[in-house]
């Protein structure tokens, strides 16, 4: 069977299924591809744009697509006229109506390059429904040879009418064993440290919640080291609010939290990851664990944190995470934070 779509790792069901639309010549006018940030969604698309105009197309002995030809390369470096990407503009919190129109009259020209004119909308749900609403008009009557994919994490927020109108593709995350297995594959330092520290590795593996891209970048010694650390400062946060523990413990570990919001929304859900394995393992011994290495050491602090209490500090960690990204001050955030995960 040909091989489709390399750049994108895993996937393998999708891959074969729109590969084969593609071979077929019976693409559709458009897509929604849906999956977390991280699970590949621009390059699923960006392989389906290059697939389109690869030149080596027909030739069923080639993976498509090839990679290697002009159409494949140019589109690979953004830099193809006829493959357009639409992105949320950095001083706006949506994609308003006037890029769409701008998109929708560029839609009516017929390509320069190629047979196909390829429109990519990243974070599509961010179009407020104006915006979506002037999309649908086109998807109403697509003209001829466009191929317009939406990706967005959240295909919830898209308009039911705009959805009934395209094709679903979904990218998913990989296991915590697929991704080791795909890390080791791609990067001898991975396969090394595989054999000298299977701890190691597995902490990064964890830390990447199923993204390849993150995986690789936390291989870099730098961010390794900072990831590992940042695993100890939440490590600490944890079991200073064990059961018998000092309120000093308490403070002391909270306040080496960082004071900028992105930094801290982040250790906040490593906070979240180690306290939602605390909880699941309570019910299911067996469960996949998303922050802690040892399950030993999972058990106890579940044990000695208690029930009631464990409810109580993830919940109060989950209010201060919403909190964070809605604006809240830093500090004072911090502040009440300690107060209310403290030991009683
Ligand atoms: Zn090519």
């Amino acid at each position: 069977m040909r091989e489709y779509f390399t750049r994108l790792v895993g996937n393998d069901e999708t891959k074969n299924r729109i590969g084969s639309l593609i071979d077929a010549g019976r693409m559709p006018h458009a897509f929604l591809i849906s999956g977390a940030s991280g699970s590949g969604k621009m390059t699923l698309a960006t392989e389906i744009a290059a697939s389109l105009n690869c030149e080596r197309r027909g030739e069923s002995n080639s993976p498509l697509p090839c990679g290697k030809c002009d159409a494949c390369r140019r589109i690979y470096e953004s830099n193809f006229t006829d493959v357009k990407v639409l992105r949320k503009p950095t001083d706006r919190a949506t994609i308003g109506v006037e890029p769409i129109k701008l998109l929708r009259e560029d839609m009516f020209l017929s390509a320069t390059e190629s047979d196909y004119k390829i429109y990519i909308i990243d974070d599509a749900e961010l179009m407020t429904p104006e915006a979506q609403n002037a999309l649908l008009k086109v998807l109403e009557e697509p003209p001829t040879e466009i191929v317009i994919m939406l990706l967005t994490a959240t295909p919830d927020k898209i308009l039911t009418t705009i959805k009934s109108r395209v094709q679903h593709i979904s990218t998913t995350l990989f296991t915590d064993a697929e991704l080791e297995e795909h890390l080791c594959a791609r990067s001898d330092s991975a396969r090394m440290l595989k054999n000298t520290s299977p701890d190691k590795l597995r902490a990064i593996v964890m830390s990447s919640g199923g993204r390849l891209g993150e995986a690789e970048a936390l291989m870099d010694r730098k961010r390794a080291a900072v990831c590992e650390s940042e695993r100890e400062d939440v490590l600490r946060i944890v079991r200073s609010v064990r059961h018998g523990s000092g309120y000093g413990e308490t403070y002391s570990a909270m306040s080496v939290l960082p004071t900028k919001r992105a930094e801290l929304s982040r250790m906040l859900e490593l906070l979240l990851s180690a306290l939602r394995d605390l909880v699941t393992l309570r019910h299911s011994p067996e469960a996949r664990l998303l922050f802690f290495t040892s399950r030993e050491e999972c058990i106890s602090l579940s044990d000695s944190i208690g029930w009631r209490r464990l409810y109580e500090i993830y919940d109060a960690v989950c209010k201060a995470y919403e909190y964070c990204s809605m604006n809240a001050n830093v500090s004072n955030l911090v502040a009440n934070l300690t107060a209310q995960i403290r030991p009683v």
